[in-house]
């Protein structure tokens, strides 16, 4: 059985680019040199890293981060 992927995305109208999640998941989230909006730069592809995605998705104070099963997220 393969283990089910997830994807992360940020929705930029929403999103204050405090970095509430930066300081989650470095890998993952980084800062904007161009705007208040976080750079999502990879997606989480261990288990590790998609705990601590989760995380993120459930502090951000904006809940501007949405985690979705990476087939459904075409
Ligand atoms: S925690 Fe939320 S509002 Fe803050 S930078 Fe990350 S996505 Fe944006």
């Amino acid at each position: 059985m393969t283990e089910q992927k997830w994807t992360v995305s940020v929705d930029p109208e929403i999103c204050d680019g405090y970095g509430v999640c930066q300081r989650m998941e470095k890998s993952i989230f980084q800062p904007s040199e161009d705007d208040d909006v976080v750079r999502i730069v990879a997606q989480p592809e261990t288990p590790e890293v998609l705990e601590r995605v989760r995380m993120a998705v459930r502090r951000c104070p904006k809940l501007a981060l949405k985690l979705v099963p990476r087939e459904s997220a075409k």
